[in-house]
C-alpha cells in the first residue's frame, strides 16, 4: 500500500484537530493506559489549576511539561494515575463571582445571601473547569478527565480538618492578635506568601508634620509620613537614642543627618529627647481622649529617609504594634474591616483612608503644623487578587506555628531532586524565613475552619472529621448539605465542659486546599475503597473520582515527580510539604521541575489591561498545540520566556525541515513502491551505516534528556538530528533516491520513524500524524502504542568522523559566503588544517564544497595585519604616527614575543597595536577553535563555465517544480545561444534535470517541455 502523500506544507491546525478526533475515535489513550496497567508505577501529582477563568498562555507551559513527561513515562510502560486537579474555593473564586454579580463589598455579599453566593461560586467553578478541560485537550494533554479532583469536595475538606486537628494536638494552633496587611475591599488579612510580588508603584502624599513639644514654647518634633490617614491614631514619636538631633532656627527638631545643610541652634543625642511629651496631631478626637503622647527610643529608626523622628500609630503598622507592646502604648485602631473610620474619629467617620488624606492635611495646615506637603512614588503592597492598596489593621488571625516543623521540612527538602537544581536552595531560603502560617480568612466560600472556642471554659475544640462533627453536634445536621458556609455555621457542638459552642466564622487559606491533595486524593488511612468517594459535597456530580484505600496511598505516595512554576515554592510546594511533613515526616514529592515566568515577545509582563496578553484559547487557535509545546520545551526553564506569534512562526518555519524530509521520503518511496518495515538490509553503504548510528545516538540522547526532565536538550537533539538527516544524509544520497535505491529508502524510513517517536511527547500531534503516514503495517496504529526503542551502544568513532566532516563543510561554506562566492560556483583549492578523521572524506568534502582539490595540512593562506592602536599610540608618537602607520600597512614589521611588533627599529607592545589575522589575497578563510578551512577565491574560465552549468541546472529544476512536473517526468530542454558552450557538460545537465535532449535555440531564456 503506498504511503499517504504529504502536502507541500503542514497545516498544523487542521492536522491537530484530525489527530484529536482520531485519538478519541480509536480510544488511543484508553488503550495505552490498559497496556501499561499493572506495570511499574510513575506517580505524578498535579498541582490544581484554579477553575476561575479560562487558561492563560502561561498555563500552557506547565501543562505542556506535565504532559511531555507523562507521555514519555507511558512509552516506557509506566502505570500512571493521570488525575487532573481543580482549585475551587477561596478569594480567586469569590472575587470572580463578586465581579460577575456586580457586588463590591462584604456587606453586599451578605445581603445577597451566603447560600446563593455559594451556589454561584460552584457554578463558576463548574463552568471554568469545563472550559479549562477543553483547552487542555486541545493542547494535547492526556488526563483522566472524568475523574478530576476538586478541592472543595467534602472529602478534601475533611482531610484538612484532620491535619488541623493534628496541628492543634501538637500545640501549634493559636489565635494571633497582630498587626496585619489587610485588603479593605476583600475585608480580610493576607498571609506572608500572598504578599510577595504584589507590590506596585503608587503615588502617595509625603508629609512633614510638626508635633509641638509640651512645655517648650516654639519647639516641635518634625515627623515624616506617607500615610496621612494614620495621623489621627498617633500615640508616640520614636527617635534613635544614639543619633544626633538638632534644633533649627524655626524651632524644628530633626536628625542632624537628615538636614545636613541646616544651621542648628542646638544639638543633642536622641536619648535626651526621650520622655518628652508633645501635642498629638488630632488630640481633640474622641478616640484620642486620655492618650499621653511621648517620645520613645527605637534603635531601628532609619536615618536614610524622613526626619529621623518616626510617627508611631500602633493600630496602623506592624513595627508600631510591636513597639506598643514594649512601651505599653495605647493601640488606636481607626478603621473597620472595610477600611472605613470608626465613629470615634469625628469628622473622619465612615470615610476611607484615601478620603481622609485631604481633610487631614487641610486641618493640620490650618493649625500651622505642616512643614512641607508633597507626594512620593514608591513601591507599595496591593491585594494580589483585587489590586486594592493594602492597609495595616490589628486583627485576630488563626495561625500555625512554623518553628517546630521548620527543620523537618528542611530535612525533607534535602531529599528532593530539583530541576534546575538551584531551586532547592530557593526552597530552603523560603523555609528558613517562613513565618507562622496565617490560615484564616474572613470570607465566605472556602474551607470552613473547624475551630470551636468555648467562652465558658476557654477550650478550643478542633473537629477532625464529619463523623466527629455528627457525634458532637447539638443540632443543625439535617440542613448540612455540604461542608460550607452558611450551612456549617448552623451546626453547634457540645464542648467538653457541656456548653454549646459555635464555629468561628473564618474560612481557610486556599493553600490548605491544594496542599492536602497527596492525602485526600490517594486515600490516606482510609480503611475501605469508596467508589466515587471523592465526589462529595460541592464536588458531587462534577467528578467520578474514587476515594481509594490506604494500600493505594502506600503505592502512589510520595509523588515521583511534580512540576509547577517557581512561584509555587512559597505556595503549593510549601503547603504540600508543610502538611506532608506534619502528617508523615516525609516530603510529598521526590523530584520537581520548575520554571519561570511568561512574558510577551518583547519581554514585558503580560497584562490584559496593556493589551499584550495572549490567552490560551487564542494561542491554541492561532498557533496550535505542537508549536506551543515545542516553544515551551526548547526554553531553558530557569529563564523567563518571551511568548508570542513571532517566535511561534519561527518555530513553525524550523519544523518544516522535518516535514520536508518526510515528504521527500514519501514521494520517492511511492515511486519505488517501497514497503516499510523489517530489519536493516545487509548491503548498507557507509553513509547508511552512519545514519543508523546517528539514529541510535538520537535515541540515547533523547532518552537521557527525558530521564533528567530537561526539555531544552530534547529539542536541541531533535533539531541537530533533523539537520544531519536533511542536510547530510538526504543531500548526499539524492542520486540514490532518484535511482530508487531500496537500501537508502529503508535507512531513511528507519531514521524518520525513530525521530518521530522520540519527539512524540513534545509534539504529539505532528508525531502521530507522521507515524500513521510512515508506519509499517504490523506496527501499532498510534506512535504512543509503540514501545520505546532500546538504547544501544553507538559507534562513537564513526559519529565523530562524520561530525568533523560536517564541521569542515560548514566552515568551508562560511568562508565562501564571507568572500561572496555562492555555493554553485566551483573553486580550485581547499586547505583544511586541524582535521583528524575527516581526512578520509576528501571526496565528499570536495563535492559538498564544489572544489577541485582538497588538501589537509597547515594553512598558509593567512597573513597578519597590524594597525596602530590610535588612542594609545596617537598621543605617544605625535607626528611620527604617519610613518609607523605606513610601515605597518606595507607589512614592514617584525613580530615580537608577547604579541608586540618592531617597526622602523622601534618596539611596540601588544597594547599599542591591533593585530588581526586575515586571509591572504586570493583566499577566503573560516575557523573555529581547532579547525581552519581556507579556499582559493580566484576564478578561471573553466571554473566560471562550470558555475554557469550549476546555475543552469538549478534554474531548470526550479522550472520543473513550477511546471508541476512529477519527480519522474522526463523533459526536453532548449537553451539560449549564449549558453551553447555549456553543452560541453551535456550529460551532466541531462542527468541532473532528467532531460532526454538538450538543444540550442533562438530563445531569450531556457525552456522545458515534458518529453
Ligand atoms: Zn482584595
Ligand atoms: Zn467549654
Amino acid at each position: 500500500m503506498p504511503f499517504e502523500p504529504l502536502t507541500q506544507y503542514p497545516d498544523h491546525l487542521a492536522l491537530e484537530e484530525d489527530v484529536l478526533a482520531w485519538w478519541d475515535d480509536e480510544a488511543i489513550f484508553d488503550r495505552l493506559r490498559e497496556r501499561n496497567s499493572g506495570g511499574p508505577t510513575f506517580s505524578f501529582m498535579d498541582g490544581p489549576i484554579t477553575a476561575n477563568n479560562p487558561m492563560g498562555a502561561h498555563h500552557c507551559w506547565g501543562r505542556t511539561l506535565k504532559d511531555v513527561f507523562q507521555r514519555y513515562k507511558a512509552f516506557r510502560g509506566f502505570d500512571q494515575r493521570y488525575q487532573n486537579g481543580f482549585d475551587c474555593q477561596g478569594l480567586w473564586v469569590e472575587v470572580g463571582v463578586e465581579r460577575s454579580l456586580g457586588l463590591n463589598s462584604k456587606r453586599e455579599i451578605e445581603e445577597y445571601g451566603l447560600a446563593e453566593f455559594n451556589e454561584r461560586c460552584k457554578e463558576r467553578v463548574a463552568e471554568f473547569a469545563e472550559i479549562i478541560t477543553e483547552q487542555c485537550r486541545r493542547l494535547g494533554m492526556w488526563m483522566d478527565w472524568d475523574n478530576d479532583y476538586y478541592t472543595f469536595s467534602d472529602t478534601n475538606i475533611e482531610y484538612i480538618w484532620r491535619f488541623l486537628k493534628e496541628c492543634h494536638a501538637r500545640g501549634w494552633l493559636y489565635k494571633g492578635h497582630r498587626s496585619v496587611e489587610w485588603c479593605p475591599r476583600c475585608g480580610t488579612s493576607l498571609s506572608q506568601h500572598e504578599l510577595i510580588n504584589s507590590y506596585e508603584e503608587l503615588t502617595h502624599p509625603s508629609l512633614y508634620v510638626r508635633f509641638p513639644i509640651k512645655g517648650r514654647e516654639g519647639e516641635s518634633l518634625v515627623v515624616w509620613t506617607t500615610t496621612p490617614w494614620t495621623l489621627p491614631a498617633n500615640v508616640a514619636a520614636a527617635v534613635k537614642p544614639d543619633a544626633e538631633y538638632g534644633l533649627t532656627g524655626e524651632g524644628d527638631w530633626w536628625a542632624v543627618e537628615r538636614k545636613a545643610d541646616a544651621a542648628f541652634v542646638r544639638r543633642v543625642r536622641g536619648e535626651e529627647l526621650v520622655g518628652l511629651e508633645y501635642e498629638g496631631p488630632f488630640d481633640s478626637l474622641p478616640a484620642q481622649q486620655g492618650v499621653v503622647h511621648r517620645v520613645i527610643p527605637w534603635d531601628d529608626v532609619t536615618l536614610s529617609e524622613g526626619t529621623g523622628i518616626v510617627h508611631i500609630a500602633p493600630g496602623c503598622g506592624k513595627e508600631d504594634f510591636e513597639l506598643s507592646r514594649v512601651h505599653d502604648l495605647p493601640v488606636l485602631m481607626p478603621i473597620n474591616e472595610a477600611g472605613l473610620f470608626y465613629e470615634s474619629y469625628g469628622e473622619f467617620e465612615g470615610r476611607s483612608t484615601e478620603d481622609v488624606e485631604k481633610p487631614v492635611v487641610v486641618e493640620l495646615e490650618r493649625r500651622g503644623r505642616i512643614v512641607e506637603a508633597g507626594s512620593i512614588i514608591h513601591r507599595y503592597p496591593v491585594c494580589w487578587r483585587c489590586a486594592t492598596p493594602l492597609v495595616f489593621r490589628i486583627a485576630d488571625d488563626w495561625l500555625i506555628r512554623a518553628d517546630e516543623i521548620r527543620q523537618p521540612m528542611l530535612d525533607a527538602n534535602a531529599t528532593v531532586k530539583w530541576t534546575p537544581d538551584f531551586y532547592s536552595k530557593r526552597m530552603d531560603d523560603w523555609l528558613r524565613n517562613m513565618d507562622d502560617w496565617n490560615i484564616s480568612r474572613r470570607r465566605y466560600f472556602g474551607l470552613p475552619l473547624p475551630f470551636y472556642p468555648c467562652n465558658s471554659c476557654g477550650r478550643i475544640t478542633v473537629i477532625g472529621s464529619v463523623s466527629e462533627l455528627r457525634e458532637r453536634a447539638t443540632g443543625g445536621l439535617d440542613q448540612l448539605k455540604e461542608l460550607h458556609r452558611p450551612w456549617i455555621d448552623e451546626v453547634p457542638i457540645a464542648c467538653e465542659c457541656g456548653a454549646e459552642v459555635r464555629r468561628i466564622q473564618e474560612v481557610g487559606d486556599a493553600w490548605l486546599d491544594a496542599g492536602i491533595v497527596p492525602f485526600s486524593t490517594l486515600g490516606w488511612q482510609n480503611p475501605e475503597w469508596i467508589e466515587r468517594g471523592y465526589a462529595t459535597g460541592a464536588a458531587a456530580g462534577l467528578t467520578g473520582a474514587d476515594l481509594p484505600d490506604h494500600a493505594y496511598w502506600e503505592k502512589w505516595y510520595p509523588a515521583d515527580w511534580v512540576s509547577e512554576m517557581r512561584e509555587q515554592i512559597r505556595l503549593w510546594f510549601y503547603s504540600q510539604s508543610f502538611m506532608s511533613v506534619t502528617l508523615t515526616g516525609r516530603s510529598p514529592y521526590k523530584s520537581v521541575l520548575t520554571y519561570e515566568k511568561l512574558l510577551d515577545e518583547h519581554g514585558r509582563e503580560m497584562h490584559r489591561s496593556w493589551g499584550n496578553s495572549i490567552d490560551a484559547a487564542e494561542a491554541l487557535q492561532n498557533i496550535g498545540g505542537d508549536v506551543i509545546r515545542f516553544m515551551f520545551c526548547e526554553h531553558v526553564p530557569s529563564q523567563n520566556l518571551k511568548f508570542g506569534y513571532a517566535p511561534a512562526g519561527e518555530i513553525r518555519r524550523r519544523l518544516l525541515t522535518l516535514w520536508n524530509s518526510a515528504k521527500f521520503f514519501v514521494d520517492y518511496a511511492n515511486i519505488q513502491g517501497f514497503e516499510p518495515g523489517g530489519e536493516a538490509p545487509s548491503e548498507l553503504q557507509p553513509l547508511d551505516q552512519w545514519l543508523l548510528e546517528r539514529t541510535e545516538q538520537l535515541v540515547a540522547e533523547m532518552t537521557e534528556a527525558y530521564e533528567r526532565y530537561w526539555t531544552p536538550a530534547l529539542t536541541r537533539s531533535f533539531e541537530s538530528f533533523v539537520d544531519d538527516l536533511s542536510n547530510w544524509y538526504i543531500r548526499r544520497s539524492r542520486r540514490r533516491f532518484w535511482a530508487g535505491d531500496e537500501v537508502a529508502l529503508w535507512t531513511l524510513w528507519h531514521a524518520l520513524v525513530r525521530l518521530v517517536q522520540t519527539i512524540a511527547p513534545v509534539m504529539p500531534f505532528l508525531a502521530d500524524f507522521l507515524w500513521r503516514t510512515l508506519r509499517a503495517d504490523d506496527a501499532p496504529e498510534s506512535v504512543f502504542l509503540q514501545p520505546w526503542p532500546d538504547v544501544r551502544q553507538t559507534d562513537a568513532g564513526l559519529l565523530a568522523e562524520v561530525a568533523e566532516v560536517r564541521r569542515v563543510v560548514e566552515l568551508g561554506r562560511q568562508a565562501r559566503g564571507d568572500a561572496g562566492l555562492k555555493l554553485r560556483q566551483p573553486l580550485r583549492r581547499l586547505v583544511v588544517q586541524g582535521a583528524g578523521p575527516a581526512q578520509a572524506h576528501a571526496d565528499e568534502i570536495a563535492e559538498e564544497l564544489r572544489v577541485k582539490e582538497v588538501e589537509f595540512g597547515p594553512v598558509d593562506a593567512t597573513e597578519l595585519r597590524v594597525k596602530p592602536n590610535l588612542p594609545v599610540l596617537g598621543p605617544k608618537l605625535g607626528k611620527e604616527l604617519g610613518a609607523v602607520r605606513a610601515a605597518l600597512q606595507a607589512g614592514k614589521f617584525e613580530q615580537l614575543e608577547g604579541g608586540g611588533v618592531r617597526v622602523n627599529g622601534r618596539d611596540f607592545t601588544s597594547d599599542e597595536v591591533i593585530v588581526e589575522r586575515g586571509a591572504r589575497e586570493g583566499w577566503a578563510l573560516a575557523e573555529d577553535h581547532s579547525l581552519t578551512v581556507a579556499v582559493t577565491t580566484e576564478l578561471d574560465d573553466e571554473l566560471r563555465r562550470e558555475g554557469r552549468v550549476y546555475d543552469l541546472t538549478h534554474r531548470l529544476n526550479t522550472m520543473r517544480k513550477e511546471a508541476g512536473l512529477a519527480l519522474t517526468d522526463r523533459v526536453q530542454v532548449v537553451v539560449q545561444e549564449s549558453d551553447a558552450d555549456l553543452l560541453e557538460y551535456e550529460d551532466r545537465i541531462k542527468d541532473e534535470v532528467l532531460a532526454t535532449e538538450i538543444v540550442v535555440g533562438k530563445v531569450t531564456e531556457p525552456q522545458i517541455t515534458k518529453a
